[in-house]
């Protein structure tokens, strides 16, 4: 079991339909967010090109936020989910430095939050809060290691890429372009 998500750029409008369903779902404080939207503008008119991404916590399979943690409140649980145990977080935010891609933001109450991949949503046998509000359809979510995964199938038939390969922590937000 793998978990993953690809993100359709083509397929995306910006609507921030899947950060406010995070945020409600999450009880994410007012302010702050788990996923967020990037829109990118290439080119100059009338030769423009735009790719908007919805971005979130890439779960990388080699991940610094998990490495730098003193407490061990950052860990990785089944299916490749990377967690914080908030009551074992003593908000140094050493994690928030460590990832390249700015997931991670400090709570009010003192402690390091950022998606979850909604694992209490998939426990429950749901997909996470984001891919069921999406009125254009463009996230995809499942297990890499089942061919027949929503995030699979998506991944088959397009070209897709990572972001920021380079840091070398093997995302696993797959963006189809
Ligand atoms: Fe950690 Fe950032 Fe990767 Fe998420 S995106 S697993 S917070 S390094
Ligand atoms: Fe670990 Fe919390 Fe420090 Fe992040 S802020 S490194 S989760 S103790």
């Amino acid at each position: 079991m793998r978990y993953a998500m690809a993100i359709d750029t083509k397929k995306c409008v910006g609507c921030s339909d899947c950060v406010v369903a995070c945020q409600t779902e999450n009880n994410v404080p007012h302010g702050y967010c788990r996923d967020w939207i990037v829109e990118n503008v290439a080119g100059s008119y009338p030769n423009v090109e735009i790719e908007i991404r919805s971005e979130r916590c890439n779960h990388c399979d080699n991940s610094p936020c998990v490495r730098c943690c003193p407490t061990g409140a950052s860990h990785i649980i089944e299916g490749g989910i990377v967690k914080v145990t908030h009551n074992e977080c003593i908000g140094c935010g050493a994690c928030i430095q460590s990832c390249p891609y700015d997931a991670r933001y400090s709570h009010p109450d003192g402690y390091v939050d950022k998606c979850t991949f909604c694992d209490h949503r998939l426990a429950k046998g749901q997909s996470t809060a984001c891919v069921e509000v999406c009125p254009t359809n463009c996230l995809y979510f499942g297990d890499l290691e089942d061919p027949n995964s929503d995030v699979s199938k998506a991944l088959k038939n397009r070209e897709w890429k990572v972001l920021a390969p380079e840091a070398g922590t093997k995302p696993q937000l797959y963006f189809l372009t």
